[in-house]
């Protein structure tokens, strides 16, 4: 068909495009040529000087910076091989890597749409950072997070919290949250599932055990779980005689 022989054309040279655009980029970005121009950095340069959408900047930027230690990617994404989404991808799991081990861990992601470039990328991505720094009346935290998580962020903020800045929005959903644990007066369900606890029966039970693991002189406060002291498949029944609060390690343990 020839509307499809054109489109192939066209194609081919658009992905041709993507290493040229990189070659000029490079230059921008080593002598910082942008700043003459009147943008703050290289990411400003690409939404408001070249009119990228926050997204494709962040792609070319990420696909620039890895290019300076693997020139060989602007030939790949050429060929089509890689993308610029899943060089992006990688960017942030392999940016501390070696150079060798970035290019490995970009080969495994070569000829793969985003989806399976996730999933092979997902055990590498770096958790969340939170670097805490204490001070003595405040204490400072400092997130780092992805576009697409702080994109997030501010959704939420928009939709339910506008009245809020970012401080009282993570605020407020801790106090939420945190009622959620402390609140008793919630209405008794009826569920026939045996294994079922109800959130007001949960809520007593943490509320008694001081919100700590009750495994003798364990006092774990994180991953708490509720435990049926006798379990329920030797007929334990969720009731509060028989039900304790443990860690999760303690929990495993008990088997
Ligand atoms: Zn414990």
């Amino acid at each position: 068909m020839k509307i499809h022989n054109e489109l192939l054309a066209l194609r081919e040279k658009e992905k041709q495009l993507s290493s040229l655009i990189l070659e000029k980029l490079q230059i921008m970005e080593e002598q910082r040529l942008y700043l003459k121009l009147g943008y703050s950095s290289l990411f400003d340069y690409l939404v408001r000087g070249l009119g990228y959408s926050e997204t494709m900047a962040y792609q070319r930027q990420s696909c620039l910076r890895l290019s300076f230690e693997l020139p060989e990617i602007k030939e790949k994404l050429d060929i089509g091989t890689l993308t610029h989404s899943n060089i992006s991808l990688a960017y942030k799991a392999i940016k501390n890597q070696p150079v060798n081990k970035k290019r490995e861990i970009l080969e495994t992601i070569e000829n793969k749409t985003f989806r399976e470039a996730k999933k092979i990328l997902a055990p590498m991505a770096p958790p969340i950072k939170v670097k805490q720094q204490f001070f003595q009346n405040k204490v400072l935290l400092k997130m780092e997070l992805t576009h697409e998580e702080h994109k997030k962020l501010h959704q939420l903020k928009s939709l339910k919290f506008h009245k809020h800045n970012l401080e009282s929005l993570f605020m407020n959903l801790v106090d939420q949250e945190l009622k959620k644990y402390t609140k008793t007066d919630y209405k008794i369900s009826k569920s026939k599932n045996p294994r079922y606890i109800s959130v007001k029966l949960r809520n007593n039970i943490l509320k008694k055990a001081k919100y700590q693991c009750q495994h003798k002189g364990c006092e774990e406060t994180h991953y708490l779980q509720i435990d049926h002291i006798k379990p329920v498949r030797h007929g334990g029944k969720a009731n509060p005689n028989n039900l304790q609060v443990l860690c999760s390690g303690h929990n495993r343990g008990k088997g």
